[in-house]
């Protein structure tokens, strides 16, 4: 395990030489725990109406210039059979937090996409009421993403303006979606204005206190449509600022496997928009063993847009798939076949 003031020193080295210990040891343990596997999850946007206004995501209901859409139960399948076709052992169901998105219509389709497909799948759709998480989970969804973003509770509040809940509500529902059944997913953004040092580290040991099954970071990208993007909300002191740098990111993720060996975390879209040449390589050298495909239908791809320049943004989903086949193999990895559940 790792400690607290270990956690601070690496969050705050810039070695490059140094770092090298750091990638090397998140490297081995992610090897000696979860293998060389790298699974890969279908994602597919379902919706970008949502009802909130957190104060860094460009498709909340402030941005009244967004054209607005909703996929058909059958576009999302066809895209959970593609998933299938490729090999993929999940599909991922994102969306804003969505009340469009009815209890029913949701359980029929999760249920729909099980019988057919057999794929696991993941829910990531706000912080939705628990009648409609146990009637998701009794339709066969397996596991849930929801990020707490940040565990100062503070900055929290002033992030989620509107949210009634504070970030102690969040971490009670992820332990709840864990008590539903659910594989649990949190995460949180690098570089938030207002995040420090102290406040990052303490994400980390929220991850293991949470014993996270999924843990998914990456760094703050500014939405010009959004408070945080316009720079409404204060930086922390320049000395106590955490920076949302590449570099920062892969920090975050080779100190995520070291709290958190047995997790499955993922090289994330955010830092491959980053680096678009090589972010999903050093995400996956630095801790990293799940990449996240993008399997929404380009039509709506550009209209999910949760902060700006987004990876992939043009590429339809098979071309999406030989690129990260051939990445994963070139760098002397495995591809993950079937669900990819954590192990224990
Ligand atoms: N409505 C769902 C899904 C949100 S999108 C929910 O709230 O859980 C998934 C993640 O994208 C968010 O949890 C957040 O961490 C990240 N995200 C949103 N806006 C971002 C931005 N401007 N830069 C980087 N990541 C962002």
């Amino acid at each position: 395990m790792i400690d607290r003031s270990e956690i601070l020193g690496w969050l705050v080295e810039t070695d490059p030489a140094r770092l090298e210990e750091l990638w090397r040891r998140a490297d081995a343990v992610r090897r000696a725990s979860v293998g060389d596997a790298v699974h890969l999850r279908g994602l597919v946007e379902i919706s970008n109406h949502c009802v909130r206004r957190c104060g860094y995501c460009g498709i909340g209901v402030e941005h009244a210039g967004l054209a607005r859409y909703r996929m058909e139960a059958d576009e999302i399948l066809a895209c959970a059979r593609q998933a299938a076709s490729f090999g993929y052992g999940t599909v991922v169901l994102q969306s804003g937090e969505d009340y469009g998105i009815g209890r029913e219509w949701l359980a029929g389709l999760v249920r729909a996409i099980k019988a057919e497909t057999g794929l696991a799948v993941t829910l990531s759709l706000g912080e939705r009421p628990e009648a409609d998480l146990a009637a998701w989970r009794r339709a066969g969804a397996d596991r849930y993403l929801l990020r707490f973003e940040t565990s100062d509770p503070a900055l929290y509040r002033r992030i989620h303006p509107d949210l009634p809940g504070r970030v102690s509500d969040r971490l009670a529902l992820l332990r709840r979606l864990r008590e539903l059944g659910y594989e649990i997913g949190s995460g949180v953004m690098i570089g938030i204005p207002g995040q420090t040092w102290d406040s990052l580290a303490d994400d980390i040991l929220t991850f293991a206190g949470l014993d996270l099954d999924m843990i998914g970071v990456g760094p703050f990208i500014p939405h010009p449509a959004t408070a945080l993007g316009r720079g409404e909300l204060p930086p922390a002191p320049r000395e106590r600022q955490v920076p949302n740098s590449e570099l920062q990111t892969y920090k975050v993720v080779a100190l995520a496997r070291l709290a958190c060996p047995h997790a499955n975390i993922p090289s994330t879209t955010a830092l491959a928009t980053l680096n678009l040449a090589s972010g999903r390589e050093l995400g996956l050298a630095r801790g990293a063993n799940v990449v996240m495909p993008n399997l929404t239908p380009t039509k709506y791809r550009a209209l999910y847009e949760i902060y700006p320049g987004k990876a992939c943004l043009r590429e339809a989903a098979s071309e999406c798939e030989a690129c990260l086949r051939e990445r994963i193999v070139r760098m002397g990895r495995e591809l993950g076949t079937g669900p990819g559940a954590r192990r224990r």
